[in-house]
């Protein structure tokens, strides 16, 4: 068998940048205002490189972003046309390879479901004192909303590390939250690294009520991020950052790294790398990498969106089991 790999794409949402919404900064590294808003034109430039070098993986759908409305009623600022086609493009094109599931509600402040109206707080400290009782209904708000939205979503990831200091309530109120909201016994989600460890594999995070959670941890780290922080974007500047993943010759880089130490390639990067705050150096990044990859590891490893990934755990859940932190 090959083995896994994949990608984790946090932070996409239609239009509207969740890192210009909640970053406190306000600008780049370099002094740079971040831009508020993407064109759907770098959704399909993504689209084209993910269908070229066959990569698969998680693509976020973040609801509510920035509470600015949400993806089925309208957002802010956003023209419902824009909207719909960046919907229909991630149906279309994204979600062949990639398993699409909410970051939570609006990976900014949390939401007062009853009003709609925005807390004080941001959801990952929100979050830290949570129990079921309160968590269930958020997650199945966040699910419901990509579902209705036409996209197919059985799974979840964490805006920052949303959850973790309640991490069983937290695993619980998933897994019955995608089984209220869908009607499906199996989810996964995405919170923890598990980087720089040995045989770094997703697991089986609870079985319950004939309900399994699956956990699939990123295994490397986001090296595209600082293209967010530099003017720089020559063809050497892409190799250089590509190198940290896999380098041109294909010997060294984490991903090798990762695979000699027998895990899962899992890599992760954030809609807002790929765009660079308006360079786009990030997508350039990612289509090198994919194309390195191609190359040298074709009959090493096999693209795997979240779901396969999930079903694969499934199919022999001894293999997976839950590692110490
Ligand atoms: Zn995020």
């Amino acid at each position: 068998m090959k083995t896994p790999i994949s990608w984790i794409i946090d932070d996409p949402a239609p239009i509207i940048s969740v890192y210009h919404e909640h970053s406190r900064k306000g600008h780049t590294e370099d002094g740079r205002p971040l831009i508020p808003t993407y064109p759907n034109e770098k959704l399909f430039e993504f689209c084209d490189i993910i269908e070229r070098r066959g990569i698969k993986g998680k693509f976020s759908v973040v609801p509510m972003p920035g509470n600015k409305g949400d993806i089925v009623n309208g957002l802010d600022g956003v023209d419902k046309k824009d909207l719909d086609e960046w919907l229909e493009c991630v149906k279309t094109r994204v979600m062949p390879a990639f398993s699409v599931g909410p970051e939570m509600l609006t990976h900014h402040k949390a939401v007062d479901l009853a009003t709609g109206e925005a807390l004080s707080m941001n959801e990952r400290d929100w979050a830290s004192t949570q129990d079921r009782t309160t968590l269930v209904p958020y997650i199945e708000k966040a699910v419901s909303l990509v579902n209705e939205a036409g996209l197919y979503s059985i799974g979840v990831t964490s805006p920052w590390d949303f959850g973790i200091e309640v991490e069983d309530e937290y695993e619980h109120s998933i897994s019955l939250a995608v089984e209220k909201a869908t009607g499906s016994k199996k989810a996964w989600f995405f919170l923890r690294g598990l980087r720089d460890r040995p045989k770094a594999k997703p697991w089986v995070a609870r079985e319950e009520d004939g309900r399994t959670l699956v956990s699939i941890p990123a295994t490397t780290r986001d090296y595209i991020w600082q293209t967010i922080d530099t003017l720089r974007s020559d063809d050497d500047y892409v190799n250089e950052i590509a190198d940290n993943l896999i380098t041109a010759d294909g010997k060294e880089g984490h991903i090798i790294r990762v695979l000699e130490s027998e895990g899962y390639p899992i890599l992760i990067t954030h809609w807002q790398s790929l765009m660079s705050n308006g360079l786009y150096t990030g997508l350039r990044v990612m289509d090198e990498v994919g194309r390195r990859i191609a190359e040298h590891l074709s009959d090493k490893v096999e693209w795997m969106s979240f779901e396969q990934i999930t079903d694969l755990v499934l199919s022999n859940k001894a293999e997976y089991p839950k590692p110490v932190f």
